[in-house]
């Protein structure tokens, strides 16, 4: 990794718990306050402190969360926003105009394809299906107009696996911008930018955040051009992280790398225990030898991740009753914080896919695999399965 101004570089431990965080240059604050202002002193008309004049323009606390996101993706820049979702928004409609056309993958995040086919279609921006795994339906969906191609991986929820070089050099020759979603993954367990992707999203509401206490969403661009673009639009358009919610989402990046090692430690663990289970059909886990993109998923991440899916024997009301049973797991949507989740993507998380190209099984149960011990865990789900 290197950093924009050319200076030493650490190792990602020790970007997560620094990069961005100099000690408060007044009180020596060894974490950066959360500066819960909207406006600031000028010395005379323009004469700005550190370039601060509005806080949806840029907070100081805020900063210190960019700066970070910025070093942990290896980028040139990083924007922090109220939520994955605004992230994604802002991103779309820098890029994008109408008669534009975006390459989605056919199991993206519910909210995300709602996005596209609900809000930004209405605006004439066009897309299609494509299986991102199958470098080959990536190659034959990219047309003429095609501005974006969009990747998920892992993909929420059915844990699949896109190789993101190869995706990049389909998505250059097409003219496109490679965007990869790298919510499931972290930046410490997968780096899309050294992988040739154009911008990263994050949902910081999940693994960056960790605690499921905050919403919040990022981007990283390794093009600082595009950065600047990005940047503008995020304070046209507004959708940014207050103060209170970037100081959270920073703090709970400290532990990123520890937390993320513990997780796919425990996934892999409860993964293997399914596969043993008579009650259940399928699992999905990148890191499982049959799992069809285990060996992408070896290449480019550094773990598998917290996320498992297994489908039920026994159909829908089969996967509802687990999920109803499961007592340490709590039943919740969202992922990614340091408690076990357990969710029914049919009915919750992707019920707004349903009747689509991305309608998910609905014999499918989602874990957010979290920190607890995992001999607790895999009793917990043990008895769910009954
Ligand atoms: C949650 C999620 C989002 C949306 O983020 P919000 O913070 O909920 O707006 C986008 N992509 C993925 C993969 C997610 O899990």
């Amino acid at each position: 990794m290197s950093d924009q101004h050319g200076q030493q570089q650490y190792a990602f431990e020790t970007l997560a718990i620094h990069a961005g965080q100099e000690a408060d240059p007044q009180t020596g604050a060894v974490v950066p306050p959360i500066y819960q202002v909207s406006t600031y002193k000028q010395d005379g008309v323009g004469g700005l402190r550190g370039g601060y004049e509005y806080s949806r323009s840029a907070n100081p606390t805020r900063t210190a969360l960019e700066e970070n996101l910025a070093a942990l993706e290896g980028g040139r820049r990083g924007l922090a926003f109220a939520s994955g979702l605004a992230a994604e928004d802002c991103l779309l409609r820098t890029v994008l105009k109408p008669g534009d056309h975006i390459l989605i993958p056919n199991d993206a995040y519910g909210g995300t394809f709602r996005l596209f086919s609900k809000v930004l279609q209405r605006w004439g921006v066009e897309w299609s299906v494509a299986d991102m795994h199958n470098p080959e339906s990536v190659r034959a969906g990219v047309r003429a107009t095609t501005r974006v191609v969009w990747v998920e991986t892992p993909s929420n929820p059915l844990l699949g696996i896109a190789d993101i070089a190869v995706l990049a050099q389909i998505a250059r020759d097409a003219g496109a911008l490679l965007v990869v979603d790298n919510t499931f993954a972290s930046p410490y367990l997968q780096q899309p930018l050294a992988l040739g992707a154009d911008v990263v999203v994050h949902s910081t509401t999940k693994y960056m955040g960790g605690h499921s206490d905050v919403v919040g969403g990022a981007l990283v661009t390794a093009d600082a051009g595009l950065g600047e673009e990005l940047a503008y639009h995020q304070n046209a358009m507004g959708g940014v992280a207050g103060p209170f919610d970037s100081w959270l989402v920073l703090r709970g990046i400290k532990t990123l790398g520890v937390r993320m090692d513990r997780h796919s430690e425990n996934a892999t663990r409860v993964a293997e225990m399914l596969t043993r289970h008579p009650s259940v059909v399928q699992v999905l886990y990148p890191g499982l030898p049959e799992h069809a993109g285990h060996e992408v998923a070896a290449k480019q991440m550094k773990a598998f991740g917290g996320m498992v899916s297994f489908r039920v024997a026994g159909g829908e009301q089969a996967a509802v009753e687990v999920c109803n049973r499961a007592q340490l797991f709590t039943l919740g949507e969202s992922l990614g914080g340091v408690e076990s989740l357990i969710e029914h993507p049919g009915r919750m998380t992707h019920a707004s896919a349903a009747g689509s190209a991305l309608e998910v099984p609905a014999d499918l149960v989602r874990l957010s695999v979290g920190i607890e011990s995992v001999d607790d865990l895999l009793a917990d789900l043990g008895q769910a399965l009954g």
